[in-house]
C-alpha cells in the first residue's frame, strides 16, 4: 500500500523539492509513497482570497485563520494524523518517525507568519510537532524533514545494507563515528581497532565511541533512555549523572 503525505501549505510549489531527488525521490517514482499538496489559499471564502488576519491580543504579524484551516484538513482528512508544524510543538524524535512510517500516511500543515489560530489544535485534533530549537521562516522546510525521515524508513526504500537499526538515536545513543579509505590522510590515520578485523573488539570501541560522545554532545539522550542503568566504559568517569 503506497505511503501517502499530504501537505497543506500556501506554497505548494515548493514541493517535491529535495523530496523528488534520490532515495525518497525514486521511492516517488516507484509509488512507494505519494505527495499531495493543498494550497490553503483555496479555502479562503472572503473576495481577497485572505487566510490571515492580526493576532487577538495584539502584536506583531498575521495570524491563519482557523476557519480556512480547518475547511482545507477536512477536504483531505481521512483518518491520518494531522501534524502541524510548530516551534511550539513537541520535538519530533526517531521513535515518533518510526510510528508514522508504519502507519498510513501523514497530512502536515505547514505555518508561515506567527503561525496557526490554536484553535484548530483541538478541534482538528491535531498534533504540535517541531523539529528542533530554532526558529524557521515557514514549516515547508519543516515538513519535508518530517516526510524525509519517514520516507527512508519505508520497506523498500533503503538498501538491506542500511537497516538503520544501528543508527543515532535508535538505541538512545548517538551513532558511532565512521572512516573510510584512505588509512591515512592528512597525517591522520583510521583508529588501529578497526583495521584489526577482530569484530568483537570494534563493536565494544563502537559502543564506547557512542557513549562517550553521546554523553559529551547529548546528555539530554542519556537521561532520556535511562542510560544511567547502563554500565559506564571501562576507565570512564560518567559526566552526565547528577549526584
Ligand atoms: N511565532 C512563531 C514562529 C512562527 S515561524 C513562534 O514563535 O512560535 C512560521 C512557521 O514556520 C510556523 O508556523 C511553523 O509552521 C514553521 N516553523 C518555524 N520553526 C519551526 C520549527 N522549529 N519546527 C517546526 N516548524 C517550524
Amino acid at each position: 500500500m503506497t505511503w501517502a503525505a499530504t501537505i497543506l501549505t500556501l506554497y505548494p510549489e515548493m514541493f517535491p523539492g529535495p523530496l523528488g531527488i534520490s532515495l525518497a525521490g525514486k521511492a516517488l517514482q516507484d509509488s512507494i509513497w505519494a505527495l499531495n499538496t493543498v494550497q490553503i489559499r483555496d479555502f479562503a471564502t472572503d473576495k481577497h482570497r485572505s487566510v490571515d488576519d492580526t493576532p487577538a491580543g495584539g502584536g506583531a504579524g498575521m495570524v491563519l485563520k482557523p476557519d480556512v484551516l480547518a475547511a482545507a484538513i477536512d477536504s483531505v482528512s481521512d483518518g491520518r494524523p494531522i501534524l502541524a508544524m510548530t516551534p511550539r510543538g513537541t520535538p519530533l524524535t526517531q521513535a515518533r518517525v518510526r510510528q508514522l512510517a508504519a502507519g498510513e500516511g501523514v497530512i502536515l500543515l505547514s505555518g508561515r507568519f506567527e503561525g496557526f489560530d490554536e484553535r484548530i489544535i483541538e478541534a482538528r485534533d491535531v498534533e504540535s510537532v517541531s523539529i528542533g530549537d530554532y526558529v524557521l521562516s515557514g514549516g515547508e522546510v519543516a515538513a519535508m524533514v518530517v516526510l524525509d525521515a519517514c520516507v527512508r524508513l519505508l520497506p523498500g526504500v533503503m538498501g538491506a545494507a542500511s537497516s538503520g537499526e544501528e543508527e543515532s538515536f535508535e538505541s538512545g545513543l548517538l551513532e558511532y563515528p565512521h572512516y573510510t579509505r584512505p588509512v591515512t590522510w592528512e597525517g591522520r590515520t583510521i583508529p588501529e581497532v578497526l583495521r584489526s578485523g577482530d569484530h568483537a573488539k570494534i563493536a565494544a570501541w563502537r559502543l564506547e565511541r557512542a557513549r562517550e560522545d553521546t554523553r559529551l554532545r547529548r546528555p539530554d539522550l542519556i537521561e532520556r533512555h535511562g542510560g544511567a542503568s547502563q554500565a559506564p566504559p571501562s576507565g570512564a568517569r560518567r559526566r552526565d549523572t547528577k549526584a
